[in-house]
């Protein structure tokens, strides 16, 4: 049986000695007060056996992985009817560049990128009865843990600065890729993104993308095809222009926040968790792609 927990003792004690450890993001004021001396990482097998190391249980802001989860959630709601609006090829562009936007008559390349979330955004606000509410009740029903909320100070900071949020919505309503106006699908997003979790409760709310759809507590939320759909697009888009990268050095499917967080799985085996707040030039957390790297190398695991 691999040593989950050496590996990760191992990573840690790198990760904890390093100095280069990228810029935390400072574009949403609220995230440059965290400081990137943080390094929090956990593992969750498939039977449930828990390995971490450092910050697991500091909480932090999710930002871009709370895309997967809303994806999973359109996904469940309205199926495959979700690729009329937006399409599943890899950017490989920043996560949030227009151009592509605008040449591809507001259809966004895929729903990882800002412009895609909008759209996806977008259908949950149409879909759901109270979108905020729902969305959380999803996300805490997933993790098993009524204490994961809405961080509403990162909400309102991106608010403040989130011109480029603003301006892809405005694309995308001008090309009727957008159903609900501009604030409200703005202000779900924003909401979505400010989740604070730590790295126990995502593990745990990635769980189904490694257990064929199924949670911790055995609930299905959706289907074998699904899953295999949503990881194939965290793998071709779960890390923008780095996507490739993240595929050649680490080998699993994931996706990344400027939070600092990464969450990562390889299907049927083990979900990961990690979070070092300071971001490499392509906006992921950099320690936490080096950790990601050395553990699948440490393990001989990935999918491939
Ligand atoms: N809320 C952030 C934004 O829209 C999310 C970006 C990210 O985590 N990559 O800019």
């Amino acid at each position: 049986m691999t040593d989950y927990q050496n590996i990760i003792d191992a990573i840690y004690a790198g990760c904890r000695e390093s100095r280069d450890r990228g810029v935390v993001a400072s574009y949403i004021p609220e995230l440059a007060k965290v400081s990137s001396s943080k390094f929090g990482i956990h593992l969750v097998d498939l039977n449930k056996n828990n390995f971490c190391a450092g910050h697991s249980k500091d909480a932090f802001s999710i930002q871009s992985i709370s895309k997967v989860l809303s994806l999973a959630l359109a996904f469940s709601l309205v199926d495959n009817a979700l690729l009329k609006r937006v399409d599943v090829e890899p950017s490989g562009d920043p996560f949030n560049h227009l151009s592509l936007l605008e040449f591809e008559n507001g259809i966004p390349r895929n729903p990882l990128i800002n412009a895609g979330a909008l759209v996806v955004a977008d259908i949950l606000v149409s879909e759901l009865d109270d979108p905020k509410k729902d969305f959380l009740h999803f996300v805490r029903d997933l993790a098993n843990d009524r204490t994961i909320d809405f961080d509403e100070k990162v909400a309102k900071s991106e608010k403040r600065t989130g011109f480029k949020n603003y301006a892809a919505a405005n694309l995308l309503k001008s090309y009727g890729n957008l159903t609900n106006d501009v604030e409200t699908v703005l202000d779900f997003y924003f909401h979505q993104c400010s989740i604070a979790m730590d790295c126990v409760q995502l593990t745990k709310a990635f769980f189904p993308f490694m257990n064929g759809g199924k949670c911790q507590r055995n609930r299905t939320y959706l289907t074998l095809s699904q899953v295999k759909r949503i990881n194939a697009i965290m793998l071709t888009c779960g890390f923008y222009d780095e996507a490739g990268e993240f595929a050649f050095e680490i080998g699993l499917p994931g996706k990344s926040g400027v939070g600092g967080g990464i969450v990562a799985v390889l299907p049927r085996k083990y979900c990961v968790a990690v979070w070092s707040p300071g971001l490499n030039a392509k906006g992921n957390s950099k320690l936490g792609m080096e950790a990601l790297e050395k553990l699948t190398t440490a393990t001989h695991q990935s999918i491939f």
